[in-house]
């Protein structure tokens, strides 16, 4: 299992966390669950941190920003199949709160560590279980250029992305897989949590 993205989209992402720094970044991926239990994202939506507390090593997606995204999802076809946030100064893997505050199963958590200001490692970790069971495993991220139809070429874990793609980055028509229905109702509890968790 892979989390594939296009190589501007990866690029979107990892500008992203360059441009809110020291502050950490945040964003929603959507695309599309394959039969495997990958993920292909066809669109990265950047969000606001609503963490003013501890926007340094915290982040928060505004619910209604998730709400629209997902809507704005559903209307194209497609699912969110992760989130992105950044580290400052702090390497790209997750922390306990990432995990206490992960409740998206399958979904990817995709994580940037920024040096100074400047983007370093992105690794992704996929939520696995619920509840108590709940964990990260680490995921390949898959990097294609669509636009080349270069060979796909794969990042190693730990590996320092370059920062000179620049192809435009666009929603990408969504290849129309339906996502497994057990994904599905996981994110329909996941997000009733959240709603829930606002009202309160
Ligand atoms: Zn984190």
């Amino acid at each position: 299992m892979a989390l594939k993205i296009p190589a501007a989209l990866l690029d979107q992402l990892r500008q992203h966390s360059e441009r809110t720094y020291p502050y950490e970044c945040c964003g929603v991926l959507v695309g599309d669950f394959d039969n495997s239990g990958g993920k292909m994202v066809m669109a990265v939506f950047p969000c606001g941190n609503t963490r003013t507390d501890s926007p340094r090593n915290r982040f928060r997606i505004d619910p209604m920003e998730l709400v629209r995204v997902q809507r704005e999802a559903m209307l194209a076809g497609c699912d969110i199949v992760g989130f992105y946030h950044s580290h400052p100064d702090r390497p790209a893997h997750w922390s306990a709160i990432d995990l206490a505050e992960a409740h998206w199963p399958l979904c990817s958590y995709v994580i940037t560590g920024v040096e100074k200001g400047r983007a370093m490692f992105t690794n992704s970790f996929q939520l696995q279980d619920r509840d108590e069971a709940k964990h990260f495993a680490e995921e390949a991220i898959e990097v294609n250029h669509l636009h080349t139809r270069s060979k796909d070429r794969t990042i190693q874990r730990g590996t320092m992305m370059p920062n000179e793609i620049s192809i435009s980055p666009s929603l990408y028509p969504c290849a129309g897989i339906s996502s497994p229905k057990t994904a599905n109702s996981a994110h329909s509890s996941a997000y009733a949590s959240i709603t829930k968790t606002i009202a309160t």
